[in-house]
């Protein structure tokens, strides 16, 4: 035992938003030993189902080992000369917008930053997006309405100090399951503590939940602007609070004036007795927090749900204070790294803006480049239409699988095999992304790379490698810096994770970024030392020199920072006066009620598509095939008998799946698991069913509502 404790390595679980600390230990055996970081503050010790599977999923047997041109084996100079030149000839040729870049909530803040440093500063497009824009985009836009800033207020601990848990759009207890755990944990402590689910399916979160609130598709506006509305009726609003700190109440109250209790029914499907101990349970509950997930992101409406939701809070003052406040929590291990670092196609670095003038000159001087992006870049569905229209004439697909995952995913792979050059770069050998590319690229994977995420509570971890790189493979912010070096251009000499991250802090410190959220400056100059040992640590974390006004207190212990930090309590707003934002929101004009509401979402025991977590025998064993649930009425009026094969068609494509049918469905809903690729099940890839609809502000696809049909097959 004292052998393995001595070679244990600390590191951060590399599937959901949770953000779980492991600890990792190679034997001599070639096996690797998972355990729970009893130190780590997002799990204390805890792993779900995923985290401890994770030394059942590194083999090398689906790697990619080495670079290829044309599916050739070839060497890492002649691919990235390669990359270098054709990427420069579109550019000298169509001008810089297009090539583009679509990147991964799975790649770490150090790959993240140097992408996003080519393409915005060096080639002067801002035509990089990722998979995050399916996972965030919606809470990203909502908290710039509201706060000025793409800031989570609140951490993992308001959840268990909160009397009250509403979790809307969040099947918690397998998406989060860690989170779910905790509060499962506190509740067990303290029963009166209460739980609201609202999502249309009785999910196996709804098991600790004491109010269920059976949601049609997309109510959640309407819901919301009913409690706000309630809210002023009870008296229950924060007067001061909304007086000192807030602009737009009396707007959004009038938006939601006419969302009597009758019209909330009737635009949600939720009976009047249960949305009214809702609200009463809203309004008589003061330590409240209201956790939000892609229920809410992926819809058409989904920066105004994410508002309305806030506005609630706002009214009542409760937002930033222990147990109380919105609680956006994320997909993907590190899509609050990418955020960080501007890695969407209208961000830009630190929590800068794109369309701010300054901000982008403090970028361009920090990064002494030759330009910056002026406007935002294509969003992950435009990048796609683009690529399919012949505007995009080199693009670079890094750590994601866009032929499953996007919606219209037929549509996508089309795109590509049009698409004059594609670059992948991937730790898997054979994904139905990787069939397409013209060069593709070895990246280190979990385990052998080295770097940083954040997850859903603002707390940056560190990955750190247990395993020796396998084959010719690299870590990923290499791989974009020995591209950008190619290109001729200058400030990629990076000789670790450790420098790039450096550069990443001291962007984001006061000095040069002013005053923001997002602030780490005082992470800069831990040395490689200090980096290597850092400790998980919220952000912000501001250094000696700071404005004054907004800067909450931090301990800094040479390089560990344990407090926890929340925003907002007493205002200090990023907005230009300090206030936030009201926002007047409108539920989405009804349509042709939809001959079924098709969802998606995931299952405990995979994650995304399925190229890691599907080389576990015991992962696979929880839902061993792709399946469709539907409502016993459903079922009958339709002939279906449960284990049936089911065809779920759109106007865009088909899946053929197994079908569940259960009563914890919304009859004229139908839900169908996102994880199974050609590969695992060759007809059910939900996302070519999935339409591209999106988000107006956010850009965000609505997944979990494409109209379609239903069919015995
Ligand atoms: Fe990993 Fe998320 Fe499970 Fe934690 S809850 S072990 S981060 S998958």
């Amino acid at each position: 035992h004292a052998e393995e404790t001595a070679r244990e390595v600390k590191t951060t679980c590399p599937y959901c938003g949770v953000g779980c600390g492991v600890l990792a230990t190679p034997r001599p055996d070639g096996s690797v030993g998972i355990a729970g970081d009893p130190d780590h503050p997002a799990n204390f010790g805890r792993l779900c189902s995923k985290g401890s599977a994770l030394g059942e999923t590194l083999g090398l047997e689906e790697r990619l080992l080495h670079p290829t041109i044309g599916g050739e084996r070839c060497d890492w100079d002649t691919a990235l000369d390669r990359v270098a030149t054709t990427f420069q000839a579109a550019i000298a040729e169509h001008g810089p917008h297009s090539v583009a870049f679509y990147l991964s909530g799975q790649l770490l803040t150090e790959d993240y930053y140097v992408a996003n440093k080519l393409m915005k500063g060096f080639i002067g497009s801002a035509n990089i997006d990722t998979n995050s824009r399916l996972c965030m985009a919606s809470s990203v836009a909502g908290h710039k309405r509201a706060f000025g800033s793409d800031t989570v207020p609140g951490t993992y601990s308001d959840l268990e100090e909160a009397d009250l848990v509403v979790l809307t759009g969040s099947n918690l207890a397998w998406c989060h399951p860690v989170v779910y755990q905790r509060i499962a944990a506190a509740k067990a402590v303290r029963p009166q503590m209460k739980i609201v689910v609202i999502d249309p399916r009785r999910t196996a979160t709804c098991e600790i939940a004491d109010l269920h609130l059976p949601i049609r598709a997309d109510g959640d506006v309407a819901l919301f602007c009913g409690l706000l509305r309630h809210l002023v009726e009870e008296g229950a609003t924060d007067e001061v609070y909304v007086g000192e700190h807030t602009t737009g109440f009396a707007e959004a109250l009038a938006a939601a004036e006419r969302w009597r209790l009758s019209a909330v029914a009737e635009a949600t499907g939720i009976a009047k007795s249960a949305l009214t101990a809702f609200y009463d349970l809203f309004t008589r509950t003061g330590k409240a927090v209201t956790v939000y997930s892609q229920g809410v992101n992926q819809s058409a409406s989904g920066t105004d749900k994410v508002n309305a939701i806030i506005n609630c809070h706002l009214a009542t003052g409760r937002i930033g204070r222990p147990g109380m406040g919105p609680f956006s929590i994320t997909g993907q291990p590190n899509a609050m790294g990418g955020r960080e670092v501007g890695g969407l196609s209208n961000m830009l670095a630190a929590h800068m803006s794109i369309e701010d003038a300054a901000d982008r000159e403090r970028v361009q001087a920090f990064w002494g480049s030759p330009t910056i992006a002026a406007t935002p870049g294509l969003k992950a569905v435009e990048l796609f239409e683009a690529v399919a229209a012949g505007r995009i004439k080199a693009l670079w697909i890094a750590g994601t699988n866009p032929v499953v995952s996007m919606p219209d995913a037929d549509a996508v792979g089309r795109a590509l095999a049009a698409c004059p050059f594609v670059v992948v770069s991937d730790v898997i050998a054979r994904t139905d992304t990787t069939a397409y590319a013209d060069v593709l690229l070895p990246a280190a994977a979990w385990g052998e790379k080295n770097g940083t995420v954040t997850n859903s509570e603002r707390r940056i971890s560190r990955q750190r490698p247990f395993l020796p790189l396998p084959g010719e493979a690299r870590p990923d912010w290499a791989i974009f810096a020995s591209v950008a070096r190619r290109m001729g251009f200058f400030g990629f000499e990076y000789g670790s994770a450790g420098e790039v991250f450096d550069e990443h802090a001291r962007l984001s410190s006061y000095e040069n970024a002013g005053s923001r959220d997002f602030d780490i400056g005082g992470l800069a100059g831990l040395g490689a030392s200090g980096y290597d040992l850092m400790a998980p640590t919220q952000w912000p974390v501001r250094g000696a020199v700071r404005d004054p006004v907004r800067a909450p207190a931090t301990d800094r212990q040479a390089g560990r920072h344990t407090q926890e930090t929340r925003f907002f309590a007493e205002g200090g707003y990023f907005h230009a006066d300090g206030r936030a934002r009201f926002v007047a929101v409108e539920p989405p004009a009804s349509k042709t009620a939809p001959l079924f509401t098709i969802n998606t979402g995931r299952v405990r025991d995979q994650w995304h598509t399925m190229t890691r977590t599907g080389l576990s025998a015991r992962l696979s064993a929880h839902m061993p095939e792709p399946f469709a649930e539907l409502h016993g009425e459903d079922a009958a009026r339709l002939g279906i008998a449960p284990a049936d094969l089911v065809e779920i068609a759109s106007s865009h494509g088909r899946a053929v799946v197994r079908a569940l049918v259960t009563d914890r469905q919304r009859p004229g809903n139908v839900f169908v698991p996102m994880h199974w690729t050609a590969r695992f099940a060759p007809s059910a890839r939900i996302g070519a069913v999935a339409h591209a609809e999106r988000d107006p502000v956010s850009g965000q696809p609505a997944l979990k509502s494409t109209s379609g049909t239903v069919r015995r097959f």
